[in-house]
């Protein structure tokens, strides 16, 4: 696994240096709306700690960071009222699993029926 780069994009939204459409924020997360979204509601949930990924999370955080995290997304959950609806999470992981940036987060999507879990490329 490659070290955590202190570069990456959602490195820079935590500490203040590019904006983001932010919703929600606690001792252990913020969430964002992503910037092209791929449903009518496309939030990211993300751990303020670094962490490359959810396997490095998973390893890593403390107990409390992970609890933390989970208890995040059901603030957000919460806030965007989906759960009735329904929704999907994804955390994309490396090069297979099509991971862009190297902070672990955890899309949110919702909005519509978003049909197969792997979806074709467009
Ligand atoms: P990944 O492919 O790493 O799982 O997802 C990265 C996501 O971050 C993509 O859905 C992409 O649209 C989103 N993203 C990339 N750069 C930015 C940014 O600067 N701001 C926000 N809000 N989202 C971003």
């Amino acid at each position: 696994m490659a070290a955590y780069d202190s570069n990456n994009i959602f490195a820079k939204i935590l500490r203040g240096e590019i904006p983001c459409n932010k919703i929600y924020e606690d001792d252990f997360a913020i969430a964002f709306h992503d910037i092209t979204p791929k449903a009518p509601v496309h939030v990211l949930v993300i751990p303020k700690g670094s962490y490359v990924s959810i396997a490095d999370f998973s390893r890593e955080a403390t107990a409390a960071e992970i609890a933390g995290l989970y208890k995040a997304v059901a603030k957000v959950v919460e806030q965007l009222g989906i759960e009735e609806g329904g929704f999907r999470t994804i955390a994309n992981t490396g090069l297979n699993g099509g991971q862009e940036v190297p902070h672990f987060h955890l899309h949110i999507l919702a909005g519509r029926v978003l049909g197969p879990m792997v979806m074709p490329k467009v």
